[in-house]
């Protein structure tokens, strides 16, 4: 028996008035089709019906097609297309597995609104695993030229864009939602504060984004104006630059924990002003394969060293001579190394004092010193 492919689309009430429209799920399914060299297919269309349930004329034909064993594959522009309640998406699921059905989507990033959702998108982790590894290359492939071509091939425009009217392909910006974006990034890495924090603030400011969505607009790599695909990187399609890499790269670090202040491990806290802007340094972390590296770093972003860290080790050895000298210990050999960030100067014997007696000099003799980056 000839079995085909079917291709879901569907676009609730609400979905209808903001910008995924069906048009653009059926060139992205097609799309697929085309480099997948997929010609037998047929068209599922449920126009204005919710996810909510499977009350829908075209769900329920391809189910019945499903179980006549007429389908052998199902292409989705984004899982909440199928359903958006879990029970229903469970079952539906099970169903492609019985009857073999190759589910392969293309995904995007799906709103988040309601605890189903949120289960819908735990479900996502699972299923995008499965279908990754079942979606060729030729598909992925094609997506990335897509992209290439500087067509934004995406299903879903990401928080603080919309998808162009005129050229679905291109985004613009959506100023107040990309205000809002640049708040979040600032509460987070600058101010310091929780995602749910954050969330209060906003809404004191009349702003109602709820904490899942903090959260995925504070993971979305979009932001800083490029993002990588399939290990390449691109930029254009109308993303704006709104956070550097930099800044961003730091915020994935904190987001993953790695920025928890251990007060009591930094030996020079409160001891390190910026030369730039004068400020105390902050003290930062990051966990590299067991080992953290503890860092000093000018969180004003009025300053011109924003950001850039200094690795505390880097700050030992450049007052070494200093913490030496305060310890009252003369016969060290200096080397001047040049670093990226530092010129500083290496002693060869500094291991004699140990770190407990380096910590020791510096809380009782250490007057607050301006670092430079360069
Ligand atoms: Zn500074």
């Amino acid at each position: 028996m000839k079995q085909y492919t079917a291709i879901y689309v569907r676009v609730s009430t609400e979905e209808q008035v903001e910008n995924y429209s069906i048009e653009s799920q059926i060139n992205l399914a097609l799309e697929i089709c085309k480099n997948d060299n997929i010609e037998n297919y047929k068209l599922f269309i449920d126009d204005g019906y919710s996810g909510r349930s499977l009350k829908r004329p075209k769900i329920k034909e391809l189910i019945s097609e499903i179980y006549k064993s007429l389908i052998d594959k199902v292409i989705i522009t984004d899982i909440d297309r199928l359903s958006r309640n879990v029970v229903d998406l469970s079952t539906l699921i099970e169903l492609f597995i019985n009857y073999k059905v190759l589910l392969i989507s293309a995904y995007g990033n799906a709103k988040i609104t309601t605890a189903d959702d949120r289960l819908i998108m735990r479900f996502k982790g699972s299923i995008a695993q499965h279908t990754s590894e079942k979606i060729s290359e030729h598909v992925l492939r094609g997506l990335k030229g897509g992209l290439e071509k500087g067509d934004y091939i995406f299903a879903h425009a990401p928080y603080g864009y919309v998808k162009c009217n005129d050229n679905k392909k291109m985004l613009e910006p959506v100023l107040n939602e990309i205000e809002n974006v640049k708040k979040i990034f600032y509460y987070y890495s600058v101010k310091d504060l929780s995602i749910e924090k954050i969330k209060i603030q906003l809404m004191q400011e009349n702003i109602n984004i709820k904490t899942n969505a903090i959260s995925r607009i504070l993971k979305n790599e979009k932001y800083t104006g490029q993002f990588k695909y399939q290990n390449q990187y691109f930029s254009g399609f109308g993303l704006l630059t709104l956070i550097t890499k930099e800044e961003f790269e730091y915020v994935q670090q904190k987001l993953k924990g790695h920025y928890k202040e251990k007060i009591n491990d930094y030996l020079f806290f409160k001891k390190v002003v910026c030369f730039d802007c004068k400020k105390i340094l902050s003290c930062v972390s990051t966990v590299k394969k067991n080992k953290t590296y503890l860092y000093y770093t000018c969180l004003n972003e009025n300053c011109s060293s924003y950001y850039k860290r200094i690795n505390e080790n880097f700050l030992i050895v450049e007052y070494s001579k200093k913490i030496v000298n305060l310890y009252n210990k003369n016969h060290f050999t200096f080397h001047k190394v040049n670093h990226p960030n530092l010129n500083y100067y290496k002693i060869t014997s500094l291991d004699q004092l140990s770190k407990e007696q380096i910590k020791e000099t510096i809380i009782k003799y250490f007057k607050v010193q301006a670092i430079k980056f360069k």
